[in-house]
């Protein structure tokens, strides 16, 4: 007789273990399926995020921003160091000791919360009365479980372009371009996305040369255009050669370096040599070899999931979330869908404000928002005001030689309801979690502008931005 579990959740990234975990939590019988295989052959649990994504780039996004500062500003504060160098091996073994530590942490909370991990490929075969049958294979003898209810968490995958076949040495996607062995001397990126400007400044600030190719005219489409003409500007004076509007052409590697050719936004045709090239133009929902047919589901035209507002699929007790279903592909989004599901299949009613999702660049200075730009509600016709405070105006950002940027805030012009807040600067995504707060209890920007905020601190330009919002900012 086949094992049965109330949960049986596909896939053990962010969306799919935090399912798992909570709703253990709430008394449930509980296996997640995880194939998920480290290069040295060993089964891992924590998906891209832990193992190729958030985790492991926010690791070197530290080990290369303390080597730009030993090399280039601690000479500001009258500190000199000589012959500043970087042990590449060295920093992809403190890298690969974090994912290790964090992806054992999972084993560890799999057990304490008695959650079966069953290692292999999951796949639907059928359902019936009992429940949906899955199919797990690839590791060992296959089994197939039954599951009263099923979470598809299976995540997403890099996009590749046709021509540019990804080897990870000389064309790279995430997962090549977290473990280059040695720093490149010049580097392209395709695509100006997250992964393009967060990869892309890991490896000039070790010294590369990098210049980035985007396909769009415009520069962080996504943000509000007064942080992505900051963030222009600001790449541009660190080194990261960055061009928009361009059209990429053919695209040669041997085993020693890539030649990219690409027209310029004038039209003019451009040819691109360097070392070593990352793709990073998007990712693609991971549904391969899923079974979907065999239970009555299918994807959609982009490949994704087709779930309602509470993540159910058209089939009955089968959710989906995370990155393989619509929305920003973030950890923190797959996170709470997960626990959302969990709490629905428990009887519950969570729900999510997708407004109030934040979101994060970790570039320096990093760039974070939450809510609507300006440009989005200008073309909603709403009526806003808006209050900006620079860092330069703030002591503790003198203080810690990291002045560059600002705080934006939109308010609602009549009830003065925060409607956008937009923040660059050193540690954005630590200080955007006062707005995400904030707009979930739908504050006003003056509720910003009374809060006792500590002195001196970075914070405090969140609340003279939300002061500016009323034209009172107290220390301009
Ligand atoms: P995933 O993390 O992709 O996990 C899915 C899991 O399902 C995988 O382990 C896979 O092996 C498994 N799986 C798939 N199919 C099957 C199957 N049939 N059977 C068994 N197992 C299966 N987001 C942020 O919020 N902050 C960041 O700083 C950030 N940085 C990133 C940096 C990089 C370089 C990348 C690539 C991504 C980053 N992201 C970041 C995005 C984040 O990693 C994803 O949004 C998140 O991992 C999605 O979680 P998920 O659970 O939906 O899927
Ligand atoms: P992205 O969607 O952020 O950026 C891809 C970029 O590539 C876009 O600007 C797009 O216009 C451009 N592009 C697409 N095709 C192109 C082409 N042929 N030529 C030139 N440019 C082209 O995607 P990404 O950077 O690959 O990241 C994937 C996902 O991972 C993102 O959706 C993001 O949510 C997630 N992620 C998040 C973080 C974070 O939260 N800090 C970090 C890394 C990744």
């Amino acid at each position: 007789m086949s094992k049965e579990f109330d949960v049986v959740v596909i896939g053990a990234g962010p969306g799919g273990y935090i399912a798992a975990i909570r709703a253990a939590q709430l008394g449930k019988s509980v296996a997640c399926i995880e194939k998920w295989k480290n290069p040295a052959g060993a089964l891992k649990l924590g998906g891209t995020c832990l193992n190729v994504g958030c985790i492991p780039s926010k690791a070197l996004l530290a080990s290369s921003e303390e080597f730009e500062n030993a090399s280039h500003h601690l000479a500001d504060h009258g500190i000199s160091v000589n012959d500043v160098k970087i042990d590449v091996t060295k920093m992809l073994a403190r890298k690969e000791g974090i994912v290790e530590k964090m992806t054992k942490g999972i084993e560890f909370l799999f057990r304490k919360n008695k959650i079966t991990w069953l290692k292999g490929h999951g796949k639907f075969t059928g359902k019936n009365e009992a429940g949906v049958q899955i199919e797990v294979s690839g590791e060992g003898e296959t089994e197939v479980v039954t599951a009263k209810n099923v979470i598809i968490a299976t995540g997403s995958k890099a996009r590749h372009l046709p021509g540019m076949p990804v080897d990870n040495k000389i064309i790279a996607d995430n997962e090549g371009a977290l473990s280059f062995d040695t720093v490149p001397k010049k580097l392209a990126v395709i695509g100006a996305g997250v992964i393009g400007l967060e990869l892309g400044s890991v490896w000039r600030r070790l010294g590369a040369e990098v210049t980035v190719l985007e396909a769009l005219p415009e520069f962080l489409g996504a943000a509000d255009q007064a942080l992505a003409k900051e963030a222009a500007k600001l790449f541009k004076k660190q080194g990261l050669d960055i061009h928009v509007g361009v059209k990429v052409g053919e695209v040669k590697a041997t085993d020693k370096n890539v030649t990219i050719n690409y027209t310029d936004k004038d039209g003019n045709a451009q040819v691109l040599e360097a070392d070593r090239l990352i793709v990073s133009v998007g990712r693609v929902p991971n549904t391969d070899n899923l079974g979907l047919e065999a239970i009555g589901l299918k994807t959609n035209e982009r490949g994704f999931i087709d779930i309602d507002d509470h993540c159910a699929t058209a089939v009955p007790n089968v959710y989906a979330i995370g990155d393989v279903v619509r929305g920003p592909m973030l950890a923190h989004k797959a996170e709470d869908e997960g626990v959302l599901v969990a709490e629905i299949i428990d009887g519950q009613k969570p729900h999510i404000d997708y407004n109030c999702i934040p979101w994060v660049i970790y570039t320096e200075p990093e760039i974070a928002w939450v809510g609507k730009t300006e440009q989005q509600l200008k073309s909603e016709g709403r009526e806003i005001k808006t209050g900006q405070f620079p860092f330069m105006a703030n002591g503790r950002a003198l203080g810690i030689n990291k002045a560059d940027g600002f705080v934006k805030m939109i308010a609602d012009a009549k009830t003065d309801e925060l409607l956008g807040v937009h923040i660059i600067s050193a540690n954005a995504s630590d200080l955007i979690a006062e707005a995400v707060v904030a707009m979930e209890f739908k504050a006003a920007a003056e509720d910003i502008g009374r809060i006792c905020h500590p002195h001196p601190s970075l914070s405090e330009v969140m609340r003279e931005a939300a002061l500016a919002v009323d034209k009172r900012a107290l220390n301009m």
